[in-house]
């Protein structure tokens, strides 16, 4: 019979300082489990540095590697997306390259979607340990809120290193939107899930590639994306303030009927038509947040462009 497969997705972004990590200690890994063949995806998500070169040594010595370097930095969202794709595995696992994902959990993953009912097993950090804790804190007050005013569930340190099978791999890769979110994705697509918990891990190499500022884009692209709780909020406030101003113009005009009182006070009014402004101008902006996001969607661009690859089938433009 021939042998079940696990495919692992690993997207690359100048990871010349952690592959030489990584690769042996997947290697060693899937070697505890023989019974399994295993092929790793490793996508070049335009690097800078020697990262490329690197997996194509890493190719050349060993046939369980397929690389693809994409044209330029899509970013991890669309490596993601390209290396699932590409995967031909009945297990397919999305894995970070630095050693934050422990590759030591893949045998248990297999295990659990081999013997118990699951379609997949994913992985949270129950400690934000070495982690600066203002980060901590956003992260922590970002997953309350999406929690909050999205449909779809996504767990506080949520990790993006699962486990899945074919059929729930296939069910991620048709929600084709642009603008991905996968750990909303995930959880949009259902299927039973199993939760394993471990430790936080630091990066054995290199540095994070995400600033504070990518990080607040990401969260808010996660709130747009499964949300339109912001759409709401700001139809809900343009009537709560019409209902307002209409009792205060009842108010003045009866005011002036009956006790004659002289229109007075260009202060608060100038106060009043700022803060309406404002809260126009907040509202427009939530407005063509969706707008953009409508935009960006309605081109069909595709999600990367693979300049170079080692698959002859490779799917290089999705
Ligand atoms: N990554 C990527 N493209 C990017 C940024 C990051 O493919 O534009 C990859 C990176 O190489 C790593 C993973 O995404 O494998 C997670 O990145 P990082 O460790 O910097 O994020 P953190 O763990 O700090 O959230
Ligand atoms: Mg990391």
């Amino acid at each position: 019979m021939k042998k079940k497969c696990v495919s692992i997705v690993i997207p690359c972004y100048n990871e010349q300082e952690t592959l030489p990590t990584i690769y042996p200690a997947i290697t060693d890994v899937m070697k505890t489990i023989p019974e399994y063949d295993y092929e790793i995806l490793l996508v070049d998500d335009g690097s800078k540095d020697r990262t490329n070169e690197m997996m194509k040594e890493l190719a050349a010595k060993d046939e369980h590697v397929r690389y693809f370097s994409f044209s330029r930095n899509f970013g991890k969202e669309a490596a993601i997306y390209a290396g699932l794709c590409n995967a031909k595995g009945d297990f397919v696992t999305t894995m970070d390259a630095d050693m934050q994902d422990p590759p030591a959990l893949l045998p248990e993953m297999v295990r659990v979607l081999e013997e118990e009912d699951f379609d997949s097993v994913a992985t949270r950090r129950v400690s934000r340990k070495g982690e600066p804790v203002i980060r901590s804190f956003f992260s922590r007050s970002f997953y309350k809120v999406i929690r909050k005013i999205s449909d779809v569930d996504i767990a506080d340190g949520a990790r993006d290193y699962r486990m899945m099978t074919r059929e729930m791999t296939d069910s991620v890769i048709a929600l084709s939107e642009n603008n991905r979110f996968s750990k909303g994705i995930f959880a949009w697509v259902g299927y039973k899930t199993k939760w394993l918990e471990f430790e936080n891990v630091e990066r054995v190499a290199g540095e994070t590639k995400w600033s504070f500022w990518k990080l607040l884009k990401y969260s808010m692209d996660g709130i747009t994306n499964f949300s339109n709780v912001p759409l709401m909020i700001s139809s809900y406030m343009g009537m709560l303030l019409t209902f307002f101003s209409f009792l205060a113009i009842i108010f003045i005009i009866v005011r002036k009927l009956i006790f004659d009182d002289p229109v007075s006070g260009w202060p608060s009014l100038v106060c009043i038509i700022t803060l309406i402004g404002g809260i126009q101008l907040f509202c427009m902006g939530i407005m063509g947040q969706y707008l953009s996001k409508t935009y960006m969607e309605v081109k069909r661009r595709p999600h990367y462009i693979i300049r170079e690859t080692n698959s002859e089938d490779a799917e290089r433009n999705k």
